[in-house]
């Protein structure tokens, strides 16, 4: 029996969200059962937890996207008794049974191993989020951008994307520029290593498709406006590296900084990533995430307090990340 956080269907589209204990036969079939030491808070849970955008595909279903635990049955010659593993996206909260649960039940094609270098409580304060601000990082290198030399905007800066990303291109040596909603966050990004900290309004580009040329890699958050912003001032052949949708899902900007300044836009999906890359990428958290930074962006919350926190995460009120202890 394990305590678990879980959506039921109500009226028409609506559900409720409550705890309830759930035992391991409960759970679809899979080849690992896991007991969760600790999970994390992103948006994406907010929004499941709080019912404000439609994240959940069939009911009842345990919310949560991501977990680090111990394996305590395993069927999987992969996975023995004792084995510290993770698993983040793959449907988790959408389509399958979740990780807000303190035992769980997964398929063993969407466990993969905890990297060695942390521990499971260090993996949820990195969660998707920052795994995510990694593939991201990786995009912008894939392409050729180099410490040193280049700057790199990075929107939604203050939240779990943004810090994560923040932390790993300043430490890297990009010149970062910090947008935030929050002028109060400037020290907490400065600390992280940003090297200017500006208001959302300053990357306006005026409602222009092009302006004047101001960074050489992008990593958004915040889609809509921002977006199209943070695309119209991208230097000749930089990157953007769109991964959320914080401030809207559309999208209005014209072919001209593809066609005449050879801009990419890259496309970030944490969620179905092959697991080899998933691999690629932790491993370069692990080498490359400084781990007093990590604290510093992170805080650990109770199971109990996730109602709530969804909230929060919502309305603005956290920073950082948020890991949570089950
Ligand atoms: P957080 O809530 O932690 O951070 C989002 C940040 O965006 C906020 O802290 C705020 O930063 C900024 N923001 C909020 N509202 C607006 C707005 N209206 N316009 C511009 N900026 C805004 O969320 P996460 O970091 O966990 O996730 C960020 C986004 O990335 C979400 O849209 C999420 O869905 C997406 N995401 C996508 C993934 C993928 O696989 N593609 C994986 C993980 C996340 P500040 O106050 O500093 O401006």
């Amino acid at each position: 029996m394990g305590k678990a956080l879980v959506a039921r269907a109500g009226e028409g589209k609506s559900y409720t969200v409550g705890f309830e204990y759930l035992p391991l036969e409960a759970w679809p079939a899979g080849e690992v059962a896991i007991r969760v030491a600790h999970s994390g808070l992103n948006y994406k849970d907010a929004l499941a937890i709080t019912g404000r955008a439609p994240i959940i595909r069939s009911f009842p279903m345990v919310l949560g996207i991501d977990l680090a635990g111990e394996v305590v049955e395993s069927a999987s010659p992969r996975f023995k008794v004792g084995d510290k593993v993770m698993v983040n996206g793959w449907g988790l909260s959408e389509t399958r049974w979740g990780a807000y649960a303190e035992r769980v039940r997964m398929p063993e094609s969407v466990v993969q191993a905890l990297p060695a270098g942390f521990s499971t409580e260090q993996a949820m304060q990195i969660g998707t989020a920052g795994y995510t601000a990694m593939l991201c990082v990786m995009a912008l290198t894939d392409h050729g951008l180099q410490p040193g030399r280049d700057a790199v905007l990075v929107t939604g800066a203050s939240g779990g994307v943004g810090s994560v990303a923040v932390s790993l291109l300043a430490r890297a040596g990009f010149h970062v520029i910090a947008v935030s909603g929050r002028a109060e966050q400037e020290g907490y990004l400065r600390a992280l290593g940003a090297a200017e900290v500006i208001g959302r309004e300053a990357i306006s580009a005026g409602g222009r498709p092009m302006a004047k040329e101001r960074w050489a890699g992008v990593i958004d958050v915040a889609g809509g406006a921002m977006l199209a912003d943070a695309i119209a001032q991208t230097r000749y052949d930089g990157i953007v590296a769109a991964c959320g949708m914080a401030g809207g899902g559309a999208l209005t900007t014209t072919v001209y900084p593809f066609i005449l300044r050879g801009v990419t836009l890259r496309g970030v999906d944490s969620v179905m990533v092959p697991m080899a890359r998933r691999e690629a990428a932790w491993a370069r958290l692990d080498a490359e995430l400084d781990r007093d930074l990590l604290a510093r962006l992170s805080v650990t919350r109770d199971f109990v307090d996730l109602p709530q926190l969804g909230l929060d995460l919502l309305e603005g009120r956290l920073q950082g990340r948020v890991a949570v202890r089950l």
